[in-house]
């Protein structure tokens, strides 16, 4: 498993810095976090493959998180049916389905830069790829569109493409996204504060089954094999699978074998958090609890050069706030309510420059040193365009 960071800047995008996108790989998937403008043109710079995207989770519609969607769904769609195989004299299989996840408004605004531009991936109709669209309806939005008149859609067609559910948010505000036993995934999301619909996503890996303790395990059964052969089971070594499936294994000497004592505990899986845009982070911190890595925004920050020209950590934070978003403190604090593993930050204003010179490594210190501040943990990264983090399994 692991994060890569394709676009790392806040509303305008730098020669350092790209807009909105952060891809996490794990068992051969990609799972996307926003999809800012050139978010394809990253791709290319990295070693991570289009066609492995299976879910795109947007935080919110503006436009620096969701300019890049149409390209990028069309090079996708492109991409997949590329790899579709055909056998002559049958029809051909359909693509896979690519699902889409965001605030309310996204299907309109996908399917309508879609097919305004004659986008609709209808080449090689059978092999295309299909798009699902889900949108998160906070509390009280569903009776609300019930009162106003429907969004402009231009999808006239009958085609089912780009159709979705609208998932209702839970009496406690937060969505039941995806739970799959096959990928192992559980994702969830919760509502972000900031000037428009906006959310924060949790993934987490399911934990993983315990190791078994073979080289205990082994000697007992081969210390009395013949015997166990002699009981009716020809290979005694299969005694290990059923120790670890949850069997009790009792031997011709009475030995008993059991998974409490000879299978580790489960290994924990790894928890990811990518949030929106944010103000006040709060709302995700039931989901965000534990987590092994938070990647939180610090759009702003206070620093010396601020200091001199007669601002205030104060004065930043309520500015920042006011626009809706966060400090590095901000996002320390927040780590450390919801005590997370590693915090990772992104989302910079352009003036903080996410290259290698030395003036720009000291300024992204900086930042740094005021997030560990707040967290009280040095784990805190800055993030950097097309940088990649390793996101190992939490000890237990
Ligand atoms: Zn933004
Ligand atoms: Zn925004």
């Amino acid at each position: 498993m692991d994060l890569t960071f394709l676009g790392t800047a806040s509303s305008q995008p730098s020669l350092t810095r790209n807009h909105s996108a952060t891809a996490l790989r794990y068992n051969g998937d990609i799972y996307l976090f926003d999809c800012g403008e050139a978010t394809q043109h990253q791709f290319i710079r990295t070693n991570l493959k289009i066609s492995k995207v299976r879910y795109i989770f947007i935080t919110h519609l503006h436009g620096d998180h969701s300019f890049g969607l149409p390209g990028f769904l069309c090079t996708l769609s492109a991409t997949i049916s590329s790899l579709v195989t055909e056998t002559p004299g049958k029809p051909a299989s359909q693509g896979p389905t690519v699902t889409l996840y965001g605030p309310r408004g996204l299907r309109t605004y996908v399917r309508n830069a879609m097919l305004s531009t004659y986008s609709q991936p209808s080449y090689h109709r059978q092999r295309s790829t299909r798009f699902v669209v889900h949108e998160l309806w906070a509390n009280g939005e569903q009776q609300e569109q019930e009162q106003a008149s429907p969004l402009p859609d231009a999808s006239v067609s009958k085609d089912d493409n780009f159709s979705g559910d609208n998932i209702l948010a839970r009496s406690d505000g937060t969505w039941m996204l995806l739970r799959d036993d096959a990928l192992g995934v559980t994702v969830k999301a919760a509502p972000m504060c900031h000037t428009v619909p906006c959310v924060g996503y949790s993934l987490r890996e399911h934990d993983g089954p315990g190791r078994l303790k073979v080289e205990e395990l082994r000697p007992l059964i081969e210390a009395q094999a013949d015997a166990i052969r002699a009981s009716g089971v020809a290979q005694p070594l299969r005694l290990l699978s059923e120790v670890k499936a949850g069997k009790k294994v009792t031997l011709p000497d009475g030995t008993v074998l059991e998974a409490e004592r000879f299978v580790e505990e489960p290994k924990r899986g790894r928890h990811v958090v990518v949030l929106g845009d944010t103000s006040d982070s709060s709302q995700i911190a039931k989901l965000a609890r534990g987590c092994t890595v938070l990647v939180h925004e610090a759009t702003n920050a206070c620093l010396e050069d601020d200091l001199k020209n007669g601002a205030t950590p104060e004065s930043v934070e309520q500015l920042t706030k006011e626009h809706g978003h966060s400090t590095p403190e901000l996002a320390g604090h927040f780590a450390k309510d919801v005590d997370a593993q590693r915090l990772i930050l992104t989302h910079f204003s352009n003036r903080y420059k996410g290259d290698e010179a030395p003036e720009s490594m000291r300024v992204m210190d900086d930042i740094r040193a005021l997030a560990v501040k707040a967290f009280g943990k040095d784990d805190v990264l800055t993030a950097r365009d097309l940088m990649t983090v390793a996101i190992q399994r939490p000890v237990s």
